[in-house]
């Protein structure tokens, strides 16, 4: 009996470490990205300056916003910025 569970035991064992492999923590990571990125929104939303660049302080335009409601920079501030900043 002893030796059937040891036996089962390694399958199980794999199964969680699928679940929670390095792609599950790379998604987990992106949700929480997400979820920061929405809580700034709203932050902005209560402020009043929701829909306003955080850079140069000039509109967001409403294809940007439509497109990602949680956006925070105008297009202009968007192309200029490096790119290890996301
Ligand atoms: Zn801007």
């Amino acid at each position: 009996m002893k030796t059937n569970v040891s036996l089962r035991a390694p399958s199980g064992l794999g199964l969680a470490a699928k679940e929670c492999g390095p792609t599950a923590r790379m998604s987990l990571q992106s949700y929480a990205r997400k979820l920061a990125r929405i809580e700034a929104a709203l932050s902005r939303m209560d402020k009043g300056c929701y829909g306003f660049c955080l850079t140069c302080e000039g509109r967001i335009g409403l294809h940007r916003l439509e497109a990602d409601p949680a956006e925070a920079m105008c297009e202009t501030c968007d192309s200029g910025k490096d790119e290890d900043v996301r």
